[in-house]
């Protein structure tokens, strides 16, 4: 763990009130400035000439990386800190790379087919990270959109390869590895984890180890055996895994289309926060009649939260229409807003008073009724 300012500033001068307390010969007005300062990592240890060694010692193991970062083709695996990710966050998303074995007759096929995998994210299009090719032989021509490596090559990588037999005993390592590496920051389980699966799994189970492993504590999985179903749950479990729970998801501030809209369509409005977003998008979506959804760039917030930290305001709502063009791109002049924000009717009509604002609905469940009343 590191070192607070509190636990540093214990072992100052300014705390032990000898003659040099305070003298500002580090640069900082107070020995807590300069424990506070060092801390963050902002100034260097050796600039306080009164460090007694039991600090040097405690402050330069408790700055130390518990785990190494490793980057293969590319893709950074490693360099965790903590067991949990509600503590902080995780760093580095667990890569997930597939295992084409060149004696395959069709392994050109299977290298075309998992080349072209991806799905879509918020925001993001997902692919395979990594091909991993077995029985590789100069001779051979590999025609790859995605990086690949040879197994020989992945070898030579500081990395702790797991394979994986039975889940339990998988389990037990990845845990034990990770948490000698975080808690006691033991240079013997520094390295990254790379997971290989059991290919005489089913899919159902590879599955299901698949996601125990990402979320505990997989740097890195080889997967031999998998469908498109498969990949699709393991990489969408792994983003949810590895967002900042310190930020929330998000998507772009624009112009939605819904079922090819003209310039007169139905016209809604809500934040730009991923939940609330996809919630009205899925419900424009499934409707028989074209609409536009405008998102306001609310840093992420739903709309009550956006109201209440005033990133949701009528000069916000004036600013977007005008940096969306919104008035050139539809005829209609009226705006549908959550009904959440009724209570902000008055303040949109007087920043935008060439378009009329209607309280919509609370709930996105009850758009389809409301558009039918509407309507
Ligand atoms: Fe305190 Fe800075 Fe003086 Fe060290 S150099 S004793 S930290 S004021």
């Amino acid at each position: 763990m590191e070192m607070t300012g509190l636990q540093i500033f214990k072992y100052l001068p300014g705390a032990k009130k000898t003659s040099k307390a305070n003298c500002k010969e580090c640069g900082c007005p107070t020995c807590m400035a300069f424990a506070l300062k060092l801390a963050k990592q902002n100034i260097e240890l050796s600039k306080c000439p009164y460090i007694e060694n039991e600090l040097k010692e405690k402050y330069s193991h408790s700055i130390k990386h518990p785990q190494k970062t490793i980057e293969i083709q590319g893709h950074k695996i490693g360099g965790e800190n903590v067991l949990y990710r509600h503590e902080k966050t995780f760093i580095n998303r667990t890569l997930i790379a597939i295992i084409i074995d060149c004696n395959c007759q069709d392994y050109e096929k299977q290298i075309e087919n998992i080349s072209n995998f991806e799905i879509k994210g918020v925001n993001e299009l997902y692919h395979i990270d990594l091909i991993i090719l077995k029985n590789f032989t100069t001779n051979i021509k590999i025609n790859s959109k995605i990086p690949t490596i040879t197994i020989e090559e992945l070898n030579n990588y500081e990395i702790e390869q797991i394979q994986d037999k039975d889940f339990n005993t998988t389990k037990k390592e990845l845990i034990t590895i990770r948490e000698k590496a975080i808690l006691e920051k033991d240079d013997k389980y520094s390295n990254p984890t790379c997971v290989f699966l059991n290919p005489q799994d089913d899919i159902f189970t590879s599955c299901a180890k698949a996601s125990y492993y990402i979320c505990k504590y997989a740097n890195m999985l080889a997967i031999e055996k998998y469908n498109n179903e498969m990949l699709s749950t393991i990489i969408r479990l792994r983003e949810n895994i590895y967002t900042d729970p310190q930020k929330p998801l998000q998507v772009e501030s624009d112009l939605y289309k819904f079922n090819n809209p003209n310039e007169n369509s139905i016209v809604f409005l809500t934040t730009n926060f991923a939940l609330t977003f996809f919630a009205v998008a899925n419900e424009l979506e499934s409707l028989d009649v074209p609409s536009y959804l405008i998102v306001i760039p609310a840093d992420g917030m739903s709309v009550l939260t956006a109201w209440s930290a005033e990133k949701f305001t009528a000069n916000i709502v004036s600013s977007t229409l005008n940096n969306l063009d919104i008035r050139n791109k539809i005829n209609t002049r009226k705006i549908i807003i959550p009904g959440l924000l009724a209570h902000m009717i008055d303040e949109l009509k007087q920043a935008v008073p060439d378009f009329d604002f209607i309280v919509g609905t609370h709930e996105a469940s009850a758009i389809k009724d409301f558009v039918k009343q509407f309507n």
